[in-house]
């Protein structure tokens, strides 16, 4: 369906800001404006809900979390930026991997399967849109993904 995304990015925040428990405090920078994308909207919803996850689950006490949307020519960029430990060069490809997950033990203690990226990088594909990652040891970890823009055709009404 063609839908307006950003409400339903307020509304996934909403829900993540009344639920923490946890120090941490999120940045919105959203653009106030409408922003048409062609999406299954619980799709979208699954794969902000996993980066968001991951983000608060790395993230260090007292950690902000930046929530990024930027309108381009053709696309809309999600990013979601953490301060978390970060993950090393060799392996920030490897993350969108099934089972794939840094460092064994440190992750085995904080939960999870390893399937919550490779799921949303499936997700996001499946809708022409791109997802990677970019990361600093010890400084934080962003999580980018793009949705092509509908271009809505004069006169018509959907
Ligand atoms: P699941 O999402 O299935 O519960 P998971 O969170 O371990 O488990 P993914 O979401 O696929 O799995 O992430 C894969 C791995 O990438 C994680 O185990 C973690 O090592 C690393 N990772 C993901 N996001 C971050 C982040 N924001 N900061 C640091 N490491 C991360
Ligand atoms: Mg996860």
């Amino acid at each position: 369906k063609r839908i307006d995304i950003i409400p339903v990015f307020h509304h996934i925040l909403d829900r993540f800001e009344m639920n923490k428990t946890e120090l941490i405090h999120f940045d919105r920078k959203i653009p106030n404006e409408r922003i048409f994308v062609w999406v299954d909207q619980d799709k979208i919803t699954q794969v902000t809900d996993n980066i968001m996850s991951n983000a608060i689950k790395y993230s260090p006490e007292g950690g902000k979390i930046t929530f990024q949307v930027v309108k381009e020519a053709h696309r809309l960029r999600v990013s979601i930026s953490d301060q978390g430990l970060g993950i090393d060069r060799e392996k920030v490809e490897k993350i969108f991997e099934r089972f794939y997950r840094v460092d064994k033990a440190r992750s085995r203690e904080l939960g999870g399967t390893g399937l919550g990226l490779a799921i949303s990088k499936e997700i996001i594909e499946a809708h022409h849109g791109q997802i990677w990652a970019s990361s600093k040891e010890g400084k934080g970890t962003t999580i980018y993904f793009t949705l092509p823009l509908t271009k809505r055709k004069r006169g018509s009404r959907k």
